[in-house]
């Protein structure tokens, strides 16, 4: 597995494996891997000829008072996982390499919808995580990226600027991977102490029941929303951040269910804030 720093030399490398007609997966990170990406590794290898994962904890996307600072990380481990999954080369460069001081990047526009839930939370962030995939396509060159439904509204606005921006890359949405208990593995996960773990299931808990209801013929939308807050809002160690349903297609909250669809949630624990969503079953699937 090679060991890459510098911007040139990642681009130098994938560009030599695409001259020898290798299909290039990306699977984008900000390290402190868990089996989340894991699973990301694991799907990129089995349809990519080589595989490249980027370890990069992107300042772009964070805040003021944000955890950009205190966000885990432990390279040497990331490396060993990369390793052992058979990545081919992982990128881990230093801020100057991904944000040349003298150049200026494209900065493509998430448009209103960055601006809504976790845009609404996080005023910037999406603006910061386009700046970086796109930074990471053009550096990569990637026939397929491959990224997470855990970070539902993440993935919405990167297929979207990468079809209207006709980047020639295939985004590949790949299921989010749960503990037993069906808390999403998470990075942030780790900063959670015992008694906000056990808590934390209430997220996957108020999502799942959204979905029971939806199952069940429910097709208001705001009946879903009080079940997930009333669920989040018993778990004595979380504050309810934003419950909604939005559709797929233009990931807007919708007050029917009509067509796919997906529940999201957001809760703040003492010491982290945590997301979730889960695709809604739909009439049109029943019948
Ligand atoms: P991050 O390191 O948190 O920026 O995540 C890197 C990629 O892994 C993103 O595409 C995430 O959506 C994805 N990811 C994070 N957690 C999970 C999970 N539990 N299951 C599947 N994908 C995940």
């Amino acid at each position: 597995m090679e060991l890459i720093h510098g911007a040139d030399e990642l681009s130098r490398t994938t560009r030599s494996w695409r001259a020898d007609a290798f299909e290039v997966g990306l699977v984008p990170t900000m390290g402190s891997l868990h089996e989340g990406h894991a699973s990301l590794i694991r799907h990129a290898r089995d349809e990519a000829a080589r595989v490249v994962v980027s370890i990069f904890v992107n300042p772009a996307q964070f805040g003021p008072g944000e955890d950009l600072v205190t966000y885990p990380r432990d390279e040497a481990r990331d490396l060993e996982v990369c390793r052992r999954l058979g990545v081919d080369a992982v990128w881990a460069p230093a801020e100057e390499e991904v944000y040349p001081p003298d150049a200026p990047l494209p900065e493509p526009d998430p448009g209103p919808v960055g601006e809504t839930f976790e845009g609404a939370a996080r005023p910037g962030h999406f603006r910061g995580v386009l700046k970086v995939v796109h930074r990471l396509f053009d550096l990569t060159g990637p026939c397929r990226a491959y990224l997470g439904e855990k970070d539902a509204q993440q993935l919405f606005l990167v297929r979207r600027m990468v079809e209207q921006m006709g980047l020639p890359v295939t985004i590949v949405p790949c299921p989010t991977a749960r503990e037993p208990d069906g808390l999403a593995y998470s990075s942030r996960n780790a900063r959670l102490g015992a008694e906000e773990r056990e808590q934390a299931g209430c997220l996957f808990l108020a999502l799942s029941e959204a979905a029971a209801l939806a199952r069940a013929g429910e097709t208001d939308a705001a009946i879903l929303v009080a079940a997930m807050g009333r669920e989040i809002g018993a778990t004595p160690l979380a504050r309810l951040d934003y419950a909604a349903v939005v559709r797929d297609d233009t990931f807007e909250a919708t007050t029917l269910l009509r067509g796919p669809s997906r529940a999201i949630v957001a809760a703040s624990f003492p010491s982290a804030r945590l997301i979730d969503n889960l695709r809604l079953p739909h009439a049109a699937e029943e019948s």
